[in-house]
């Protein structure tokens, strides 16, 4: 008998968790990404090229950019409502989710959180209204997962600094106007607001991407980058700044990998509806009702996790190490669905038709950056045996 159809995430219907703001934000970023955004995904995709600049301003008119801060042109929503909105941008693609990380939960954060009155003037309105682009340099060639052995190296000349050193691997660099360095200094790791157009600053972009081809990802090169005492970040010493910053970010990947998930499962259902095999829908085969059984119940649970943390959050409860629980269970079973999805498809997955192998592959860098899988089972190992396994 056949029964009416609900979608999967209607089904276990996580809508009955959300406030009327939550889902009136929700429905509005939605709209935006399907109607502005989807149409124009496969063909950036393929070019690996984004019209970076446009985009910021649409996503500033948009109200996303720094949206869970308070003041300086920002939302101040809540956290919840900015995971439920990275979920639909991601829902578009990882690229655009990665823009409004970097720009509102890297870059913006930084100076919101240990920057001084001065530099939050200057560059947090901009950079709220999509005016500025931002962009977060922790990342070296050779330290990665370890960004405390940094090489890159800020001295003191008078009452100015003089930055040196190398950044990879960094989202929005080529497109941005201000960078936020991370750098060793005499007294430990600090960070440093420095404008793009500073002499002795580059960033060229690194290309032959087969992931996030819908971002622009570059190196930042700083070769005696002079910048004024004031540039530095006043209020933190030691990777705690950064960590502070990545913990944000990593929370919105909770939700957003969940939207490339669901979009890829919405796909996977409609085409399976669809496709005739064997004289009757592929949808009605046992072995294809497994599979869309198994990713529901795993968006699902992911969703509820997500909400869980995003309450926690909004509560001033959540703890760093609860948010690896949600980054490392939402990528890795998003990456699951993904590839799940594709095989739904058979040949038809492996084109930019359908959004499936898109979302497998930009997965593949969600699962690494941010803090790559095995360093949150690290830190989860951390958190329930008391015992540091890094070394
Ligand atoms: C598209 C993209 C965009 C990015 N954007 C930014 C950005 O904007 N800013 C920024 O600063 N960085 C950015 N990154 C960098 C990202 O954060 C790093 O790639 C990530 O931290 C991993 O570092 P790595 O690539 O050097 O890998 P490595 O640290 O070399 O890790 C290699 C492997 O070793 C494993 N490993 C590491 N340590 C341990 C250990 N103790 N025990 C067991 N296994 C271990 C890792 O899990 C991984 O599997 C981006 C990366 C990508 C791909």
């Amino acid at each position: 008998m056949a029964t009416t159809p609900q979608s999967p995430l209607g089904f276990v219907n996580t809508d009955s968790l959300l406030s009327e703001e939550d889902i009136a934000i929700r429905d509005t970023v939605r709209k935006h990404v399907e109607e502005k955004v989807k149409p124009n995904l496969a063909g950036w995709y393929e070019s690996a090229s984004i019209p970076a600049r446009e985009l910021a301003k649409e996503l500033g008119d948009l109200g996303v950019l720094g949206m869970h801060l308070e003041g300086y042109g920002c939302a101040g929503t809540s956290a919840t409502a900015y995971g439920l909105a990275c979920m639909e941008l991601e829902a578009g693609d990882s690229g655009l989710r990665s823009l409004v990380s970097v720009q509102g939960s890297l870059a913006m954060f930084a100076i919101w959180k240990h920057g001084s009155e001065e530099q939050k003037r200057e560059w947090l309105p901009r950079m709220a209204a999509g005016e500025a682009i931002g962009c977060f340099g922790l990342t070296e060639p050779d330290f990665g997962s370890n960004p405390g052995g940094m090489r890159t190296r800020a001295r003191k000349d008078g009452t100015d600094w003089i930055l040196s050193g190398n950044k990879m691997w960094i989202t929005n660099g080529s497109v941005a106007d201000v960078a936020v360095v991370w750098a060793q200094t005499e007294e430990g790791i600090r960070g440093f607001v420095v404008p793009t157009d500073t002499p002795g600053f580059s960033a060229p972009e690194i290309k032959q991407k087969m992931s996030l081809r819908a971002s622009v990802t570059s190196e930042l090169v700083l070769d005696n980058v002079r910048l004024p005492g004031s540039a530095m970040l006043p209020n933190v010493v030691g990777l705690s700044g950064p960590l502070s910053c990545l913990n944000e970010a990593r929370f919105g990947i909770v939700f957003g990998a969940l939207g490339a998930a669901r979009d890829c499962l919405e796909t996977a259902i409609a085409y399976a509806k669809d496709r005739e095999i064997f004289d009757k829908p592929l949808a009605g085969f046992q072995l294809t009702q497994a599979k869309l059984a198994d990713m529901t119940l795993e968006l699902g649970k992911g969703m509820l996790l997500a909400l869980h943390l995003g309450r926690l959050k909004d509560e001033g409860r959540l703890d760093h190490r609860q948010v690896s629980l949600g980054k490392l269970n939402n990528t890795r079973e998003a990456i699951k669905i993904a590839r799940e999805c594709r095989t739904i498809l058979g040949a038809a997955g492996i084109t930019l038709e359908y959004p499936l192998m898109r979302h497998a592959n930009n997965l593949e860098s969600v699962l690494t950056y941010e803090g790559t899988s095995e360093v949150h089972q690290l830190i989860i190992g951390q958190a329930v045996t008391g015992e540091s396994a890094y070394r």
